[in-house]
This record gives C-alpha cells, sequence and structure tokens, in this order.
C-alpha cells in the first residue's frame, strides 16, 4: 500500500512564509511523500522596504512585488485568508467569500508566519482616519492622497486652510516612519514645480516620535546624522512627542518630557493637518490573537527551536512569533531580516523532525540596518560599521535590488530608479475603480447560501 504523503502548511506569504516555503522545497526536493501548501491573502511576495518609494510615486506598483506562483515550485498555492487553527484537530480553515468557498486544510505540520498588522493602540480616531503604510493599496493611496492635496491647495486661498492642506505628518520615527517622511518631501518637492501658487516654504512634513530619538536600533550618531539631514532637508522632527487624538483636521499631541510628574496644558499642543501616516507601530494580526497558541502581547511564543509552546511540529517565526534576544532579554525588533533568518531555522528544524535528526536552536546575530533619507542619502550600519550619505544611500540600493528574486522585476525597479534621476514624478491622481469591491469574507453557512 502507497505511504500517505504528509503535508506542511504554512500560513503567510510575506518574507517569512515564502523563505520558508522556498527552503522546504530544497530539503524535501526528492521526497515525494512530502507535500508542501503555502496559503496567503494575497498572490504575491510584498517588497515592503520600497514601499515609501511607491507612495512617492518613484517606483511602480508592480514593480515591488513578485507572484508567489513564480517563486514556489512544487508548492501547492491557495490564495485565501485564514479564519482560524485547529491545533488539536491540525486544521487550518480558510475563509469563503462570494465567488469561493472556504475550506478547510489538514496538516501534519505547520509554519505560522502571518505577520503584522498597525497597532493604533486603542485610539479608533486615529484608526479612522489616519493612512497606514503597511501595504500596496496604503502606498497607492498615499501617493494619491498627496497629489490631491496639492490640486486642493493650489487654488484655495483660505490662510487656514491652505496651511493645513499643505502639512502631512507622519507618525512614528523607525525604518517606515522616517523613510517615508524622506520620501515624501522628495515627492512633493518635484511635484511643486507644477503648483506655481505653492511656495517651498509652505509644504510641511512633520515626524511625530515619541521616543527621545529616531531610528532606534541605529547607533546614537546614525541616528543624529540622520536627524540632522532631515532637519536641513525641510522636514521637522518632534521628539519625546505622543498623538493623543486626530479627528481628521487636527492632531493633538502632548509632550513626554519625564521629569514633571503633574500634566498641564503647555505640555499639549495641536498641529492642524488634513493628512496623518500613521507608522507607529505594529501588532499581530487578529487570527493570531483570537489562536489557541500561547501568546504574549499578541505574539505566539516560541521555545529556542522556535515550537509554538505545547505543539510540537507546529512552528511560527517572523512578525507574529515571540522570540527573546538573550543579550538584551527583550524580543528582537520586527525585521524582514529576522523573518527570513526564522525561516531558515524552521524549515530546517522540520526537516530534522520528519528525518529523526537534531534539530537546531535559532541563534540570530542582525548583519545590520540600512534605511534611506531622501535624495541620494542614507545611513546604514552593517558589520559593526557605520556608514552614512551618498555611500549608505548606494549600499541600501545595492542589497535590496540584490534582494529581489526575480530578474524582470529587478530591472524594472532599477530602470524606475534610472528615470526618477532624470525626469520629473508623474503627478496624475488616480482614481481607484470602484468595480473592484473588497472582498467579503463570510462564514461557511453564508457560502453555502451562495452556492
Ligand atoms: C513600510 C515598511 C518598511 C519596512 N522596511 C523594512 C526594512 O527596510 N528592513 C526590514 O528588515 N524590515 C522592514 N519592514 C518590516 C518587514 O516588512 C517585516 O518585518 C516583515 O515583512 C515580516 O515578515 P513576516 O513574514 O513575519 O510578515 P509579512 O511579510 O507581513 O507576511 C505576512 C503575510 O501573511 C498574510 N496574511 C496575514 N493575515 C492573513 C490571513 N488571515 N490569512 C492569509 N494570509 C494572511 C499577509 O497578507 C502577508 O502576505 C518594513 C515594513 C514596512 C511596513
Amino acid at each position: 500500500m502507497a505511504e500517505k504523503k504528509r503535508k506542511i502548511v504554512v500560513l503567510g506569504g510575506g518574507y517569512g512564509g515564502v523563505e520558508c516555503t522556498r527552503k522546504l522545497e530544497e530539503y524535501f526536493k526528492n521526497d515525494d511523500d512530502i507535500e508542501i501548501v503555502l496559503i496567503s491573502e494575497d498572490n504575491f511576495l510584498l517588497f515592503t522596504p520600497m514601499l515609501p518609494q511607491v507612495a512617492a510615486g518613484m517606483l511602480a506598483t508592480r514593480h515591488i512585488v513578485m507572484p508567489i506562483r513564480t517563486i514556489i515550485h512544487k508548492t501547492t498555492f491557495y490564495e485565501g485568508r485564514v479564519k482560524n487553527i485547529d491545533p488539536y484537530g491540525k486544521i487550518v480553515n480558510l475563509w469563503g467569500t462570494n465567488e469561493k468557498r472556504g475550506v478547510s486544510i489538514h496538516y501534519d505540520f505547520l509554519v505560522v508566519s502571518l505577520g503584522s498588522e498597525t497597532n493604533f493602540f486603542g485610539m479608533s480616531d486615529v484608526e479612522k482616519h489616519a493612512y497606514t503604510i503597511k501595504n500596496l493599496n496604503d502606498a497607492m493611496t498615499i501617493r494619491n492622497r498627496v497629489i490631491d492635496m496639492l490640486e486642493q491647495a493650489e487654488n484655495e486661498s483660505n490662510p487656514i486652510l491652505r496651511k493645513s492642506l499643505l502639512t502631512f505628518v507622519i507618525v512614528g520615527g523607525g525604518f517606515a516612519g522616517i523613510e517615508t517622511a524622506g520620501e515624501l518631501m522628495d515627492l512633493l518637492l518635484d511635484a511643486r514645480k507644477y503648483y506655481p501658487k505653492i511656495k517651498k516654504n509652505e509644504i510641511k512634513v512633520i515626524v511625530l516620535e515619541a521616543l527621545p530619538n529616531i531610528l532606534p536600533g541605529f547607533s546614537e550618531k546614525l541616528a543624529k546624522f540622520a536627524y540632522n539631514l532631515l532637519t536641513k532637508h525641510g522636514i521637522e522632527i518632534k521628539l519625546k512627542t505622543a498623538v493623543t487624538s486626530f479627528n481628521g483636521n487636527e492632531i493633538m499631541v502632548k509632550k513626554i518630557d519625564g521629569s514633571s510628574e503633574k500634566e498641564d496644558s503647555s505640555d499639549r499642543e495641536s498641529i492642524q493637518t488634513r493628512t496623518m501616516i500613521w507608522t507607529a507601530g505594529v501588532t499581530p494580526v487578529n487570527t493570531i490573537k483570537r489562536s489557541m497558541f500561547k501568546t504574549e502581547r499578541g505574539k505566539i511564543i516560541v521555545n529556542d527551536y522556535l515550537e509554538v509552546v505545547d505543539f510540537p511540529g507546529v512552528f511560527a517565526i517572523g512578525d507574529c512569533a515571540l522570540f527573546i534576544d538573550q543579550s538584551t532579554k527583550r524580543p528582537f525588533a520586527p525585521t524582514a531580516q529576522l523573518a527570513e533568518a526564522q525561516a531558515k531555522t524552521a524549515a530546517h528544524n522540520l526537516h530534522a523532525l520528519i528525518r529523526n535528526e537534531k534539530m537546531k536552536k535559532f541563534e540570530y546575530e542582525s548583519r545590520g540596518q540600512m534605511a534611506i533619507i531622501g535624495k541620494r542619502n542614507g545611513v546604514a550600519s552593517i558589520f559593526g560599521m557605520n556608514i552614512s550619505g551618498i555611500w549608505a544611500w548606494a549600499l541600501w540600493r545595492n542589497v535590496y535590488i540584490s534582494k529581489i528574486p526575480k530578474w524582470d522585476k529587478r530591472l524594472r525597479v532599477l530602470l524606475d530608479w534610472t528615470i526618477d534621476m532624470f525626469f520629473d514624478r508623474d503627478i496624475s491622481r488616480l482614481k481607484f475603480s470602484d468595480r473592484e469591491t473588497k472582498k467579503e469574507y463570510k462564514v461557511l453557512d453564508e457560502v453555502d447560501d451562495v452556492w
């Protein structure tokens, strides 16, 4: 009798999920008794470090996504949204939609890499009015919003409204916030030449950061360099400043000084703006928070081998997993680099588990960090070396272009970058078509009704 195939199911088509699937394919390339399944909501891998450049109109949208089916070879791919995971029955349930039935997929081994979503820290008004930069749609929306604000401001005679239209606030001084601020300023300055009534000094880009420094994770010297450069570029950075509310027109902020015990009104300030981009934190997706896995601050607790506590054969990696850095006793910062490193260890350990070999502990040493801070400028801390300016910018481009897995996409990105050096940005504001309705996820009974 033919031996029953054992099924490894990977959840999430981001950095962790795709890298893990690729490694599993390598490990099991000659094993016909192993079936690999990858499930993700989108059928592409999104290259997040380049999202701010899409938001600024430098890169075309499709150039920073890689269709998953072109990366995988022997894996079965499901485009679908995970509804829940039953680790006792070893089943993953997918939502149905108007077009598609929900399905239940059995697994023998599972890798969870469902990433994270924006954390608004319970501020529902901010969630309602702010823009985010987490996916392609966000990046396109921001680009259109910025151009729309220029269009509105150009012919606006009310000075208060004009000021508010031309003020863009980015909350969060991490990677995403700083890179978005730099790129946005470049877009605004480039586009301005087509809006003759808008003066350079009318455009304001403000970064709000609750910590005393931007770019946590970088050395103090590099963070200071980035701060000075952004400021020189006209970007205002307000440190130790936390947002308390935003109603779509006005942001209320409070100074976090730490020195005074009592709060007084001088600690508070308001900023008039129509555009706030929120990058101030991430939290694991709801599917994880509602799951039966043990979590802390929403993240799945894993052991030294990245196996989920109480569920042998189930691994969690990337932004949704909680792994403590023993040197700092704090969780590692959620990065693509970490997700990929964990993906490699999880694939190795799955192979070892299936072959009855010894698993290895996850050990991680960051290779460094890099950020682009506007035109031809960057900061990088790599293999213990600090680099800044044009060299860091060139390094960023080299490293990230080499990380794109397909040559056609690499060339498209290179071409976009080259064109951007010689030509102005496109300022057409695109309206999204209403034809494509948002997917409505349904529970099975409703789906059965549809069918
Ligand atoms: C603007 C921006 C810039 C960044 N820049 C950098 C950088 O320069 N360097 C760096 O190292 N990191 C950077 N990051 C962080 C990096 O993108 C993440 O740490 C990394 O993507 C984490 O990988 P992951 O696999 O855990 O999650 P993701 O890459 O987020 O993948 C999760 C996947 O799961 C899918 N998914 C989620 N829920 C469901 C569900 N219920 N059902 C089905 N599928 C689901 C998602 O669609 C996604 O495909 C940046 C992030 C952003 C947003």
